[in-house]
């Protein structure tokens, strides 16, 4: 069976593990993670990037830093993963949900400024499939009604907009490095901050809300409890994994982007005889080669080529299933219809993609596409 993900090991990870765990310092912020944070802030221009122990705690970060309050908006795509909502509601934000694009799984830009009220704090976009959003249009419409606009980066590693980096272009952004995304060490995440007057801040919350990170700098000579904050920092363990991962990083790209070219060649044909769809870039967008997806007819056609591929020998999957239909949040939404999420929904289909993956595998996966559409 070809899964639909393995997590691909450089090689290195355990000896820097070795490496750490011999140092003596297995807590925080040692020397893997100023590397891991160096590597950030030179490849990608980040003002600020701080380890989190997930993306989901370094978006909780974010609305923190947002001062979310309790009635406030946040507008949120509905085709994302939970965790682009939760970091926003357990602050006791109202979410107002926007559809996707007809093109693509990311926001409506277009959608977004009939959707601001007074109460609207901040603007999360979502970088689907590592392809950006139209930054210049989300961003226009945030300055322009005084909002924040935070990057869900957490698949969105090396793709850039226009030449700049994603996870640079909102006032800040949160990355993921679960073990099913590009670069990963199983569970961990990254926040980058990209509006200088939040970092400061930015380290208090990372540290329990106290101003340890500055008392390290000396710049304070003694460290107490400033602000609120949480435990969202992690180990050296773990910064020791993702930092052998970080200097594989155009290893790593350049494989998963010969099987993402690999299977976009071969398949379109179909989409030329409108069989199916395929990944749609923009022009302004990169393709970081995070996810290779297809989009049947309809739900029974989805359904079907599941269970052809899976009898053929591989594990395709779906995604996520509309924010603003779950069990949660359907009563709360008092928006409008999402069409386009909806049909994500229903549709959208992703294939294995992994680095360990062989050509012979890819070729597999695709034959048996192309097979149940030969019946
Ligand atoms: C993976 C993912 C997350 C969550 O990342 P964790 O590191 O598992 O917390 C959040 N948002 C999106 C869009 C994701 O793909």
């Amino acid at each position: 069976m070809i899964p639909f993900n393995k997590p691909h090991l450089t090689g290195n990870e355990t000896a820097y593990i070795e490496e750490a765990v011999k140092s003596g310092k297995i807590s925080g912020d040692g020397m893997f993670t100023k590397k891991c944070h160096a590597f950030f802030e030179q490849q990608y221009s980040m003002r600020k990037a701080l380890l989190t122990t997930s993306c989901t705690d370094a978006l909780e970060m974010s609305a923190l830093l947002a001062n979310i309050q309790p009635g406030d908006e946040v507008i949120i795509p509905s085709y994302t993963f939970v965790s682009t909502a939760n970091a926003f509601v357990l602050r006791g934000a109202h979410i107002v949900f926007a559809d996707s694009r007809a093109d693509h799984p990311g926001i409506d830009e277009d959608s977004i400024e009939s959707l601001i009220t007074p109460k609207t704090k901040a603007i999360v976009v979502v970088h689907y499939a590592g392809v950006a959003c139209d930054m210049d249009k989300v961003n226009e419409v945030a300055a322009r009604h005084n909002v924040l606009v935070i990057e869900d980066a957490a698949q969105a590693i090396d793709s850039f907009y226009k030449g700049r980096p994603l996870g640079t272009l909102g006032h800040m952004s949160a990355f993921s490095f679960h073990e099913t995304k590009n670069i990963q060490c199983g569970e961990g995440g990254l926040l980058a901050i990209n509006d200088e007057q939040y970092v400061q801040r930015a380290e208090v919350i990372r540290e329990k809300g106290t101003n340890r990170s500055a008392f390290f700098r000396g710049e304070v000579d003694k460290y107490g409890w400033v602000d609120v904050g949480s435990s969202f920092l992690p180990s050296e363990i773990v910064a020791a994994f993702l930092y052998a991962q970080l200097e594989n990083l155009n290893a790593i790209q350049q494989r998963r982007k010969e099987i993402w070219n690999r299977y976009q060649v071969a398949l379109k044909p179909l989409a030329d005889q409108g069989r199916l769809k395929l990944p749609f870039v923009p022009d302004f967008a990169t393709n970081n080669a995070h996810m290779f997806y297809v989009l049947t007819e309809n739900l029974s056609d989805r359904s079907a080529l599941i269970e052809h591929m899976k009898s053929a020998g591989s594990f395709p999957v779906f995604h996520y299933l509309s924010l603003h239909k779950s069990p949660f949040y359907a009563e709360k939404h008092k928006g409008a219809e999402m069409p386009h999420s909806d049909r994500y929904m229903d549709t959208l289909l992703r294939l294995p993609l992994f680095v360990d993956m062989t050509d012979a595998e890819a070729d597999r996966v695709i034959e048996s596409i192309i097979g149940f559409f030969a019946k």
